[in-house]
């Protein structure tokens, strides 16, 4: 009904924030936590005598565990079933959790395999059929780059076909020769993001040596047959692990390093350009300001659900990064 209709666009976009817990190296050195934090609130100490309240829609602490962040994203992986299109995004300075958010490790797998996962087993319990399709990619430097276009050779990967992004009749995005392979389980899944890793851009920076100057971007597409409920035919889940949020000073940042950074602090500026005017209502949504917006653009917006998971790190040296980044997490929510 109108209600619900309404409740269910209101609360669309939500925002995370996950704090990691000390290093090794770094309890080493002279460090305290400066955090107050409950379920949903962070109290960051912004000097000596001044504290300042961040409110989120659910705050992770350091011993948070993955299962512990999983069960909060997991009703939103479950509204793709429905037909919903969903956005996930890792946001944060380099070195504070991301891609273990995201990817995780054998150990403690993240979640993209977590999500993978719960949509083959939530599929497996609906009365019509899916088919998965899975899709790697990675925005550097505005240009769009196909992680699964080159097979398993790294030495096919030196010219990567440029990708298209077109609007179809129903304003439906798609990426033209984007490689989009049908999946039927997990283990398939895995392999293929395995080799969409080994082709991805990295390069070592003051911030952290291996740290990603790149957004990479995972595709699920849902296809069902013979529902007759979902909300459309054929939807995607996006999650993204957004390249680091520091700003360059930090980094020392020279030539392509520069340009990197450059290139990644503009995308980001203009999705929480998009978030706030979707979230805002605003008439004119700027999604054409950068590659990432306009990749994502049917997926963000009142009959998406998007999911803002920001990262922070406890450690007092990182403090004016943190309030950068809670700057952000403001500005979206
Ligand atoms: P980013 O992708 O944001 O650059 P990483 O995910 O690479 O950051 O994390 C940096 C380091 O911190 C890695 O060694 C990672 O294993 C560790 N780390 C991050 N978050 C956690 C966490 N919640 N629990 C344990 N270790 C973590
Ligand atoms: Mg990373």
């Amino acid at each position: 009904d109108a209600l619900n209709e309404y409740l269910d666009l209101k609360g669309n976009i939500r925002v995370f924030c996950r704090i990691r817990p000390f290093l090794p190296q770094e309890t080493f050195g002279f460090q305290k936590s400066i955090f107050d934090l409950d379920f949903s609130n962070v109290l960051l100490r912004v000097a000596e005598t001044k504290c300042k309240k961040y409110n989120f829609d659910k705050v992770f602490h350091p011993n948070s565990t993955q299962e512990d962040v999983f069960s909060e994203i997991e009703p939103v992986i479950k509204s793709a079933l429905d037909g919903y299109n969903v956005c996930i995004f890792a946001y944060g300075q380099t070195g504070t959790g991301k891609t273990y958010t995201m990817e995780g490790n054998s150990y403690n797998p993240g979640m993209v395999p977590r999500g993978i996962k719960s949509m083959f087993d939530q599929a497996e319990g609906r009365s019509c059929e899916f088919i998965f399709t899975f899709s790697m990619l990675e925005i550097y430097i505005g240009n769009l780059r196909d992680l699964l276009a080159s097979g398993t050779k790294r030495s096919n990967f030196q010219k990567p076909p440029s990708l298209l992004i077109k609007t179809d009749s129903e304003g439906d995005i798609d990426i033209e020769n984007l490689v989009a392979i049908q999946v039927n389980n997990f283990d398939q899944v895995k392999k293929l993001y395995d080799i969409g890793t080994r082709f991805r851009s990295t390069g070592s920076t003051m911030a952290n040596s291996t740290s990603s100057r790149s957004h990479c971007l995972i595709r699920i597409t849902l296809t069902s047959i013979g529902a007759r409920e979902r909300r459309r035919e054929k939807n995607k889940v996006w999650m993204v692990d957004l390249g680091g949020s520091e700003r360059l000073l930090k980094t020392q940042a020279t030539g392509k390093r520069l340009e990197e950074g450059k290139a990644i602090n503009l995308s980001l500026s203009a999705l929480a350009d998009v978030i706030d005017a979707l979230q805002t209502r605003k008439a004119h949504v700027p999604f054409r300001n950068s590659k990432l917006t306009q990749v994502l653009r049917d997926s963000l917006g009142s009959d998406s659900k998007t999911l803002m998971l920001v990262h922070v790190s406890p450690n007092e040296d990182d403090l004016c990064e943190t309030i950068c980044t809670f700057g952000f997490a403001m500005r979206v929510r």
